[in-house]
């Protein structure tokens, strides 16, 4: 059984007498048959939170509550004077730092009250917390850290549709590194990761925050440009493209050859995709180390 713990940090202001206290909380065996089964209910973070906020809110009445904690951050309703601060452990290990804030200030059976009702929170907050990780994991390309090809189905789908409902530009880039199997025969599979994950980091400096970079598989990268016409894009290809032909990686010469397309009115992202693979084999069969676009663009 994991030791799970609730700390107190501190209150701001000091909890006081509060004539207007509620008496109201709901009993300890109350807690216990009704929280666990309500918390352990969902496994999505935020979901877990609003339902622990709405529970906790019919006894106490809080106007806010911040939850933060390996990357994550939380928030429901806006910060009043009064604060409590926890720190929630579970085997010695931080899981969170929760906030809560009223108007009116905590009494000390409220407050007791609150870390009962966190340490119902305790195990399924971490559970939400590692499947939220797996999400993260499951969606990264494990050799290179950018996103998988999965991850560009997913996001991919809402950029696209964005810039579809909002009429705005979006490019597609769709990028092979040039006779890498060379590579893996001629200096090893270990050199050609070691290459494989300079490409990426290669790639992203290129990019901006902004635009969504995957590993389509093997030694193949795609990224959507979101707000970004056919010119634009254009330049970034070209930069990208020197920036192989003018520095080596880990020694090695490389290039790439780069499919660019800009997305036309209701075209999917299957079709997108369909024209920048059919740009990028045109770059191959052109001799490789260049940048081909289709052209068309939307009016
Ligand atoms: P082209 O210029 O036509 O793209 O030639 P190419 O050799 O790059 O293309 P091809 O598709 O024939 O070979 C791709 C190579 O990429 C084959 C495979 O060994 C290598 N490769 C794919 N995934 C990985 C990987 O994760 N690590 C390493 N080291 N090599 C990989
Ligand atoms: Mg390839
Ligand atoms: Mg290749």
């Amino acid at each position: 059984m994991p030791h799970s713990q609730v700390l107190p940090l501190h209150q701001a202001p000091a909890p006081g007498r509060d004539r207007k206290a509620r008496i109201a909380l709901r009993s300890p065996m109350e807690l216990q048959l009704q929280l666990p089964s309500l918390l352990a209910a969902s496994l999505d973070r935020d979901h877990v939170l609003d339902q622990y906020f709405v529970y906790i809110s019919l006894d106490l009445k809080p106007a806010s509550i911040a939850v933060v904690g390996h990357g994550y951050h939380y928030r429901q309703g806006k910060d009043s004077k009064h604060q409590a601060h926890y720190q929630l452990k579970i085997d010695d290990q931080d899981l969170a730092r929760l906030q809560m804030t009223r108007a009116r200030p905590f009494s000390e059976a409220e407050l007791a009250w609150i870390e009962q009702t966190l340490s119902y929170l305790l195990l399924p907050l971490r559970h939400a917390f590692a499947y939220a990780q797996m999400q993260d994991l499951a969606l990264h390309d494990k050799l290179t850290g950018v996103g998988n090809r999965r991850a560009f189905e997913v996001q991919g789908e809402r950029l696209l549709k964005s810039a579809l409902r909002h009429n705005r530009p979006c490019c597609l880039l769709l990028l092979d590194i040039d006779h890498f199997k060379r590579i893996n025969d001629e200096h090893g599979h270990e050199r050609g990761d070691l290459a494989l994950i300079e490409t990426a980091q290669r790639l992203n400096d290129q990019l901006r925050g902004s635009d969504l970079l995957c590993r389509w598989g093997g030694e193949e990268f795609i990224a959507l440009l979101p707000e970004t016409h056919l010119p634009g894009a254009r330049i970034v290809a070209e930069r990208i493209r020197h920036a192989f032909v003018e520095q080596t990686i880990n020694g090695l010469a490389l290039s790439v050859s780069i499919g660019l397309v800009s997305l036309l009115r209701d075209e999917s992202l299957q079709e997108l995709f369909h024209r920048a693979d059919q740009a990028l084999y045109r770059a191959k069969q052109e001799g490789r180390n260049r940048v081909c676009v289709d052209g068309q663009e939307r009016r």
